[in-house]
């Protein structure tokens, strides 16, 4: 119940009323500090291995979390922490660069196929087909290299491709896919402090790249967008998650909720066994004691 009820409370049920000023980044529910959440934490983390055993042995669901937010939200920190307990046989991450040449060749949705979860894993998406409506809206210009046929690229371009993921989502949907997606909310302030420590400390100039302080300077469009994105695309049966991204934290906690949140309503059993298996693991059992 306690999970139900953290991860809830930033999931978004009903796309049309949604605003993102409704939501603070720095919001850490009512856990006072990182330490009385990590005992919560690993439980989650526990659980999610358990359940995902269940997933893997069963071989009917997939389960795909895709991840958007803007640069130092900490996507990558979160797939880490958050998947650290499940058997990385079960789990098939992928990271969305901008598109490839020949990916260029084909429609938006064509290069997020192939990466898609095999029954019985947990797929994670590092941004994602999301991006068509995040970065190529911000920057249309994007849409140029896309040469889809001018004619086809009207003011609706947007709408329409709402509308397209929606449909593409329902129909992994209605093929045994359980989707979840987490925008991870960072305040502008955050970002600017994150952004420094990539500068100032050796250890993470690594992760500093000039594209990143330029996206920053289309900060209030890029929040426009997710708005935007989250009132058209957030279903029942594939829900946006608004997730507080100012505490690593806390952000790690509400994920590993949903997660777990989800992963228990699919009701996920090893399989049975039939009256046929059940003989052939006693002639197995047999066997091996004779010799
Ligand atoms: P991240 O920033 O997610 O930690 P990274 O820094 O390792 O990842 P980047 O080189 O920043 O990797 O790659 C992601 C970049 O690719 C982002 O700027 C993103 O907006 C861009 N991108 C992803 N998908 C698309 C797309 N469909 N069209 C254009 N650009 C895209
Ligand atoms: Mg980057």
């Amino acid at each position: 119940m306690k999970n139900a009820k953290l991860a809830k409370s930033y999931r978004i049920d009903d796309g049309k009323h949604f605003r993102l000023k409704d939501f603070d980044p720095a919001d850490i529910g009512h856990w006072h500090s990182e330490d009385a959440a990590r005992e919560k934490l690993q439980e989650d983390i526990a659980r999610m291995a358990d359940l995902q055993d269940k997933l893997y042995a069963q071989d009917r669901w997939s389960v795909l979390l895709i991840f958007q937010a803007m640069d130092a939200a900490g996507k990558d920190g979160t797939i880490k922490h958050v998947m650290s307990g499940v058997n990385p046989e079960g789990v098939q991450v992928h990271s969305f660069k901008a598109p490839s040449e020949a990916e260029l060749q084909h429609d938006f949705l064509w290069r997020t196929t192939v990466p898609l979860p095999e029954r019985g894993h947990i797929g994670i998406f590092n941004r994602s087909y999301y991006e068509e409506v995040l970065v190529v809206r911000v920057h249309p210009k994007l849409l140029e290299n896309e040469r889809i046929p001018s004619s086809l690229v009207t003011k609706n371009i947007w709408e329409e491709r709402y509308e397209d993921i929606s449909c593409f989502e329902r129909h992994l949907e209605r093929n045994g896919t359980v989707i979840r997606k987490f925008f991870l909310h960072l305040s502008k302030k955050e970002q600017k402090r994150r952004f420094l420590a990539r500068l100032e400390t050796p250890d993470k100039n690594w992760k500093f790249s000039a594209d990143d302080i330029r996206e920053r300077e289309c900060w209030d469009d890029y929040q426009q967008a997710y708005e935007q994105m989250i009132r058209h695309t957030t279903t029942k049966n594939a829900p946006w998650y608004v997730v507080p991204a100012d505490n690593k934290w806390f952000t790690h906690l509400v994920v590993a909720a949903a997660i777990v949140e989800t992963l228990e309503d699919m009701e996920l059993a090893y399989p049975e066994v039939d009256a046929a298996k059940s003989k052939e693991l006693e002639v197995a059992r047999k066997l091996l004691l004779k010799k």
